[in-house]
């Protein structure tokens, strides 16, 4: 269920409702009409704030804006059911209530653990300096624009697994799956469903594989995981719609197939919320 469908190409805006003035009272009094942006779990929200507005944060946390208040926030899976933005318009500091509507996820209980192909040592001597690599790709909020655009899907291929899907295996719940897997043959191509900055082309991986990670923007960053080839670099600039690697299976998978995350600083929102209908 889509609460709030806000299309990228005709930015919502959610400024707060036209200020009214009070009939009958010899000096104007304004009041300043509740307003609420309602959204859901998991989407990424692109708004605009009122003319001259700045200094917005969404509950105490500063939010970057554009010269002209433009903005992007994102909401994860389990995000709570209500939010704060506040934003200053000279001596004014206007709140705005966010409604987070909850989405139902699917749950599928699978009565044993799958087999670990890498011995936990490994794993253990590998996986800091990976985590540390993939955050760092993450860590910079760059002013690039490329958020603000209509995205599109990075595969060709049947979705065969959807955000906020959780395993329980053997009565252990593993975690949520953060993103979207497109089904294709290996070697099939991935393309970048926006514009942006590759800040990590890499691998294998143990778990992601072959990795490619995307600026877009303002903390918006994609990352395509599993990929038997990569074609571009770190450092590269590519447009929308460009070939950056092939589809594949390496890292943690059972067949071919890519896994789109999108992250909103260090938020994993639902990439769908980027795509058009859904
Ligand atoms: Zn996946």
């Amino acid at each position: 269920m889509r609460i709030a469908l806000l299309l990228p190409a005709a930015l919502a805006s959610i400024a707060a409702a036209p200020a009214t003035v009070v009939p009958g009272t010899a000096a104007p009094v304004i009041v300043a009409a509740p307003a609420v942006l309602a959204t859901e779990q998991g989407a990424l929200v692109r708004g605009q704030l009122p003319a001259g507005a700045t200094g917005l944060s969404l509950d105490g946390k500063a939010v970057r804006t554009t010269a002209d208040g433009r903005y992007v926030i994102g909401f994860g899976r389990d995000a709570p059911a209500t939010a704060t933005l506040s934003w200053r318009n000279g001596n004014d500091i206007t709140t705005e209530a966010v409604r987070i509507a909850p989405r139902l996820w699917r749950i599928q209980s699978l009565p044993t653990l799958p087999p670990k192909p890498v011995p936990d040592a490994e794993f253990d001597a590998k996986r800091p300096a990976e985590l540390a690599r993939i955050k760092a790709a993450r860590a910079d909020i760059s002013d690039l624009n490329a958020w603000q655009g209509v995205f599109i899907a990075p595969a060709n291929g049947p979705i065969t697994g959807v955000y906020g899907s959780q395993r329980i295996l053997a009565g252990i719940p593993s975690a949520p799956h953060a993103g979207i897997d497109y089904a294709a043959p290996a070697g099939a191509p991935v393309i970048a469903p926006a514009a942006g900055i590759v800040r990590l082309a890499s691998g294998p991986f143990l778990l992601e594989g072959n990795l490619v990670m995307i600026d877009h923007g303002f903390g918006v960053v994609s990352a395509f995981l599993h990929l038997s080839r990569l074609d571009v670099k770190e450092g590269d600039s590519v447009h929308q719609g460009q070939r950056i690697g092939a589809v594949g299976g390496t890292g943690r998978a059972t067949g071919p197939h890519l896994h789109w995350a999108v992250t909103w600083t260090d938020v994993r929102v639902d990439p769908a919320t980027l795509l058009g209908a859904r």
